[in-house]
């Protein structure tokens, strides 16, 4: 086996915001190049802090992350948003109600990026809605307006949190998979935190566990549905989605 290049490099990460919980306490992990990271844990577990420290829009008390060659942060070192190549997507997308496509899309670019931004409406196949506001859009449309606006900014990870919540179903596997298909296309690498274990198996390459700031699992997508070959098969698929936690813990640590 060559050595793995890894987009992504997490060190014995901490953070408490009121110096008594640890929101994330000693984390450590890598993601290799161009893979799709799930993140599954309960609410306060930890994920959306893990995300914003990536991004910046958090500072860690102790650890170092790194991407490829470049710190992004340690003890002394602090890299603003700005300087780091994540776009970090939010539950509620965040997009500017008053602002149509395009211009939620160009917001914060340099004049002149007309042909990005074009092709960037039809990587997320948007093509004729350029001059709609969110609020004539569903929530797929809003969501990959959302997409459209990290990705222009051309970062090396995309982190999404949430993004696959209250929609239904039929509409979630499309999204799952186009955002699957441009992740790939781009060669990007991308971490997304769900609550749902079809999300995770569906797209992600590797899942992460995490319970009080901690990764208490971690394994690749093909294990699970080893496990799930093994043991699941024949009973009601329903289980899979009550019980992640009961999967992950039937994969050897
Ligand atoms: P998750 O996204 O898994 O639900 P979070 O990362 O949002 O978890 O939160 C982890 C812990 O940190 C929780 O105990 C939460 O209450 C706390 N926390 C998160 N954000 C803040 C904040 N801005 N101020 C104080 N505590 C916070
Ligand atoms: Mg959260």
């Amino acid at each position: 086996m060559g050595t793995a290049n890894y987009i992504l490099q997490i060190e014995a990460l901490s953070k408490s915001y009121d110096k008594k919980i640890f929101a994330l306490k000693d984390f450590s992990y890598k993601l290799e190049s161009g893979k799709i990271c799930a993140v599954v844990g309960e609410s306060g577990s930890g994920k959306s802090t893990l995300l914003k420290l990536i991004a910046g829009l958090e500072r860690s008390d102790h650890g170092q992350i790194n991407m490829g060659d470049q710190i992004l942060c340690n003890d002394q070192i602090h890299l603003s948003p700005q300087k780091r190549s994540v776009g970090l997507v939010f539950q509620d997308f965040a997009l500017f109600p008053h602002l149509r496509v395009k211009e939620n899309i160009a917001f914060g670019l340099a004049p002149g990026s007309h042909s990005k931004i074009e092709q960037m409406l039809k990587a997320v196949r948007l093509e004729g809605y350029e001059d709609r506001f969110p609020s004539e859009l569903s929530g797929g449309q809003e969501q990959r307006v959302a997409i459209a606006r990290s990705l222009v900014r051309e970062p090396d990870l995309l982190l999404l949190d949430e993004p696959f919540s209250n929609r239904d179903t039929i509409l979630k596997s499309e999204l799952r998979h186009e955002i699957k298909r441009l992740i790939k296309d781009l060669g990007l690498s991308m971490i997304f935190i769900t609550h749902d274990i079809y999300d995770a198996m569906d797209i992600a390459d590797e899942i992460i566990f995490l319970k009080e700031g901690k990764i208490v699992r971690q394994s690749p997508i093909a294990d699970i549905f080893e496990a799930v070959k093994d043991k699941y098969v024949q009973e009601n698929m329903e289980e899979l989605k009550r019980s992640a936690e009961t999967i992950l813990s039937m994969i050897p640590k």
